[in-house]
């Protein structure tokens, strides 16, 4: 799939990670459109239907199921706020997958003089993974419960969002050559 980067002399950034020697032309930062918000917040919509029906059922079971979730959820931002630092949107609009946007918010906040290093990215990169995998999969078995559609519609919902937002996102994403799930998209698409 080919997408259009735009340049612009104002938008040029070197892609944290990346070796000087290896940069045989100058990085730009992929400018969102208007389109590209729009259509990110369309995108949500996908995500938010399993993620509100999860929380509604979680809370007809019980509060603490419901508490663990979302306590989960903010732990997913926290890790993903120390992967933000040297992302160029940082700060600005990004298209922050899962609705993880106030990774975005805490990330300018409290590491706000920090720079980008690699094990410091990895470090916080994986336990963002392993936390959105552990809050996507927790209301799985409560979901089924109240009716296996329940679950099979979570499931086919979230499916959906990953591949539009990896196929429509990741690839225009000047951070997906930094972010493990931006380097699978490009895997998968073979950009
Ligand atoms: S695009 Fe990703 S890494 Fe960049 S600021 Fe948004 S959430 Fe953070």
């Amino acid at each position: 799939m080919k997408t259009t980067i735009k340049q612009s002399p104002l938008s040029h950034h070197k892609i944290p990670g990346k070796e000087e020697s290896a940069m045989t032309h100058q990085e730009c930062t992929y400018r969102w459109t208007g389109i590209d918000k729009q259509s990110y917040l369309l995108s949500l919509i996908l995500f938010l239907i399993p993620f509100v029906g999860a929380v509604y059922v979680l809370a007809n079971v019980s509060i603490y199921l419901l508490l663990t979730f979302i306590g989960v959820y903010v732990l997913v931002n926290i890790f993903q706020a120390g992967a933000c630092v040297g992302c160029p949107y940082r700060g600005k609009f990004c298209p922050a997958i899962f609705g993880v946007y106030f990774s975005n918010v805490i990330s300018s906040i409290i590491y706000r003089n920090r720079t980008f290093e690699r094990r410091f990215f990895n470090m916080n990169a994986n336990l963002a993974s392993i936390t959105s995998i552990v809050v996507l999969l927790f209301p799985i078995y409560w979901l089924a419960l109240s009716g296996w559609y329940y679950a099979v519609g979570y499931l086919v919902f979230l499916t959906a969002y990953w591949f539009l937002f990896s196929s429509f996102f990741c690839l225009k994403c000047s951070y997906s050559d930094t972010c493990p799930g931006g380097r699978t998209a490009h895997k998968l698409y073979k950009k």
